[in-house]
């Protein structure tokens, strides 16, 4: 699928997904997939974040649809990597800050398990239960190497907002109001890498 994708029809391309397969259960938790993104992409929004970030956001679990294995796979026991296939489809058309977000906001959790004492008791059991398929809290090794990422303060936002929207029945804008803003993040990407 990716390789047909161009700048042009990513956003279509993604617009579809979310249309067909947004209501689709989220991992055991108590909204859909949609809800659950659009939630965290509001979420970014309130806090001020930049264009950059709320599409990071609304993109950030965009891997359950892109990889080879069914959206409930976590929930029966296997670690989909739906943070790498995630990033593999932005990378081509969204700046790094957005592809870093999004292939390393399942590593922020296991990050923020460890460095964050309040942490741990925020998170879905849903989320618990993946946090052990995913690798338990890091260690110190992988805290310091996690640590050297120049987007750390980024990622660790999207993995807030991740593990906030999560609350059924909160109202938040449609995917249809956000493809302008992904269509300006894209192109002000496309921009900068062919000057
Ligand atoms: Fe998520």
């Amino acid at each position: 699928m990716a390789e047909q994708l161009t700048s042009d029809t990513i956003v279509d391309v993604i617009a579809d997904i979310f249309e067909r397969r947004g209501a689709d259960s989220y991992l055991g938790e108590d909204v859909t997939m949609s809800e659950h993104m659009l939630q965290a992409a509001q979420c970014a929004e309130q806090a001020g974040a930049s264009e950059d970030m709320v599409a990071a956001a609304l993109l950030h679990d965009i891997g359950h649809y892109t990889g080879e294995f069914p959206v409930d796979t976590l929930e029966k026991g296997m670690n989909n990597y739906h943070d790498e296939t995630g990033a593999a489809i932005l990378q081509k058309f969204f700046p790094a800050l957005v592809v870093d977000c999004v292939r390393y906001h399942v590593a922020a959790k296991r990050y923020l398990c460890a460095t964050r004492d309040d942490y741990f008791g925020r998170l879905s059991d849903a989320s618990v239960h993946s946090l052990n398929l995913q690798g338990g809290p890091m260690d110190d090794d992988e805290v310091a190497e996690f640590e050297k990422n120049s987007n750390l303060d980024s990622i660790v936002n999207i993995r807030l907002w991740d593990d906030e929207g999560k609350v059924a029945g909160i109202e938040t804008p449609s995917f249809a109001d956000y493809t302008p803003l992904l269509r300006r993040v894209i192109q002000s990407h496309s921009d900068a890498t062919a000057a």
